[in-house]
């Protein structure tokens, strides 16, 4: 398989988003200095306050050159985790209403994935995006009640690691544990498969029905644990794996009879760090060359869905084949970190470095983003 290498990734990822221009929504959070760190001198960050920039756009100086980037919204790093939520949360009404959505967090490690998907737990204030949709979620489906709607609800959780499915959830027939053979890959076998109504069936996988929040998290804390399970047995250094977390949506209105069916992917990506950077051999190296192709996929597929071409390459990563959802009801966001000390932050943009991007042509319109 064809692995592409940090630079022609980066080049790739640039490209790509340089053409979508209207196809997808992307915001781009800069976390805070956490204590420890300090801003360094030969970088700055700092955000344009002309009309037509303000709130969009982002100017990084490194080592005396600048590189000016505009994303649909940047959250700087006093944002609050509401904030961010506000601009996700048309995006679970629509998996409410019938669409399929993705909502990614794309960065390099440490520039504040985790916090913005999960949160640190145990305070309110500073819950992230996916405990902020379970609550907005089983509140609609309450309220909807008196309206006659019934919603039914099932969540799967998994991560890929080096292209290979792990089930984060207990199966049944494992007693409460993940199956998993002496080297800690997983037995199973987890096949993708489409069904002609556009479903995605991965055999093996856990699905689990969910009525409340709170049975939810109780999933979710399972899911944690399991990561860190999977990741001692397999030697595997954190951030390595792609986060999966899965809701399906089903409602049917008792007078009209109306069905829709949504689903809400919501998807910690693997760290983005560069090839070089990593310090690559052995399995480290592994680990990366799937990433970048896990990614570089991902990039390939939003590249072809945008320019509305006829073949897409969902096959050629797990990451997207999972993914792939198909029918015309399909939505999805990417959220870009940024950290403030990083040593290449303008990969985390999602955007490049040595290139200067100039405003006009990085400009992702902020609606009709489905595609
Ligand atoms: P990643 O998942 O990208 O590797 P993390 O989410 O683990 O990164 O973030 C790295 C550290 O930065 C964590 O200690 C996290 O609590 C902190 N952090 C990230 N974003 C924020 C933020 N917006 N506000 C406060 N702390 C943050």
């Amino acid at each position: 398989s064809k692995v592409i290498e940090g630079e022609k990734l980066r080049k790739k990822l640039h490209n790509t988003i340089l053409e979508l221009k209207g196809n997808i929504r992307v915001f781009c959070r800069v976390r805070p200095l956490l204590p420890g760190e300090n801003s360094s001198e030969d970088k700055s960050i700092s955000y344009p306050t002309s009309m037509e920039f303000l709130g969009r756009g982002v100017e990084l100086v490194q080592n005396g050159q600048k590189h000016s980037f505009t994303f649909d919204k940047v959250f700087m790093p006093e944002a609050s985790q509401d904030d961010v939520f506000v601009e996700i949360s048309q995006l679970v009404q629509s998996a409410l209403d019938g669409y399929k959505v993705c909502v990614f967090a794309y960065g390099q490690t440490g520039s504040g994935k985790t916090y913005t998907m999960m949160g640190k737990p145990g305070i309110p204030e500073e819950q992230g995006l996916i405990p902020r949709c379970l609550e907005q979620i089983f509140q609609t489906k309450q309220s909807h009640q008196s309206q006659g709607w019934r919603y039914e609800m099932q969540v799967s959780m998994l991560e890929i690691y080096n292209e290979m499915i792990r089930d984060l959830l207990p199966s049944n027939r494992s007693n409460g544990d993940v199956a998993r053979t002496e080297n800690g890959s997983a037995t199973k076998q987890y096949v993708i498969k489409h069904d002609p109504n556009g479903n995605t069936h991965v055999s093996d996988l856990t699905v689990v029905d969910v009525c409340s929040k709170r049975e939810v998290s109780y999933l979710l804390k399972h899911a944690s644990h399991s990561r860190l399970v999977g990741k001692t047995q397999m030697n595997e250094e954190s951030s390595r794996s792609h986060f999966v977390f899965t809701m399906r949506i089903s409602g049917i209105s008792e007078s009209t009879g109306q069905q829709i069916h949504g689903v809400l992917n919501l998807i910690d990506l693997a760290g983005s760090e560069r090839l070089s950077k990593s310090g690559s051999t052995g399995d480290r190296l592994k680990e990366t060359q799937s990433i970048n192709k896990s990614l570089s996929s991902l990039c390939d597929v939003i590249f072809a869905l945008a320019k509305k071409e006829e073949y897409v390459p969902y096959r050629n990563s797990k990451l997207t084949y999972l993914l792939q959802l198909s029918g015309d009801r399909r939505r999805r966001s990417l959220a870009g970190m940024v950290s403030p000390e990083s040593t290449n932050w303008m990969f985390d943009c999602g955007a490049i470095d040595d290139i200067p991007v100039p405003y006009g042509n990085f400009q992702v319109s902020g609606s009709g983003f489905s595609w």
